[in-house]
């Protein structure tokens, strides 16, 4: 697999050059970060799941007979079922994220195992692979 060897190659390079590269014990959460990251996940979860009442109730609301209307109301209806996809894929993918936490998986590349660096975790703590598995589709 492609991956493996881009690890091995990886591991090469931080042996050889040591001072360019943080160990990755520094990569590692401490419990109060996994506690912090955990409830702000848990947070987002509530968010998408008050997005998604609304955007269900919103969906659900009659049609008005009149035809102009209903088409701007038709293009509503599509821009909600979108946004209703997206936020309901974001919530699988926070459900996963706590999921990672409460195997101890969290924080590793789900695609190749790496550490995912702090920094993107923090940007994205629902992100499940690293920066360079997230680049390369099909890695
Ligand atoms: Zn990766």
């Amino acid at each position: 697999m492609v991956c493996y060897k881009f690890i091995e190659f990886h591991f090469i390079i931080i042996k050889q050059d040591s001072t360019a590269h943080r160990p990755n014990r520094e990569q590692r959460f401490t419990m109060k970060e996994y506690e912090e990251v955990r409830n702000s996940l848990i947070d987002m979860l509530e968010d998408l799941d008050d997005r998604l009442a609304k955007i269900t109730h919103d969906v659900k609301e009659p049609l008005d007979k009149d035809s102009e209307e209903q088409a701007t109301e038709m293009e509503n209806a599509e821009v909600l079922d979108r946004l209703g996809n997206a936020a309901r894929t974001e919530r699988e993918m926070v459900k996963e994220a706590i999921a990672r936490i409460d195997k101890g998986q969290y924080g590793l590349c789900q695609v190749c195992g790496n550490p995912i660096a702090k920094e993107r975790l923090k940007a994205i703590p629902f992100s499940s692979m690293c920066i360079k598995c997230a680049s390369q589709t099909g890695c």
